[in-house]
């Protein structure tokens, strides 16, 4: 299960343009989102994000915004399901 994290907008530096234009990432999640709504996680490309709980990641993740590294590795989720 992915939650969705929100660039923190004091990690944003101007020098990094891709960014400010996907600030949507996906952060692993061992609880319900819902829970996590409001704290700082790390999002599964390394990011600093702060979970946004009312945000789904199969529907953030499939728009322009998400995170192309976020997006590439939750799709590669499934070769990792049988070490699970
Ligand atoms: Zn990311």
């Amino acid at each position: 299960m992915y939650a969705v994290g929100f660039a923190r907008p004091d990690r944003w530096s101007r020098g990094r343009p891709a960014e400010d234009a996907c600030p949507w990432h996906a952060v692993e999640a061992h609880r319900p989102p819902v829970e996590l709504d409001g704290e700082v996680e790390l999002a599964v490309c390394g990011a600093v994000v702060q979970v946004w709980g009312s945000q789904k990641w199969e529907r953030v993740g499939a728009g322009r915004t998400a995170c192309p590294a976020c997006r590439q590795i939750t799709a590669g989720n499934r070769h990792l399901s049988r070490a699970g």
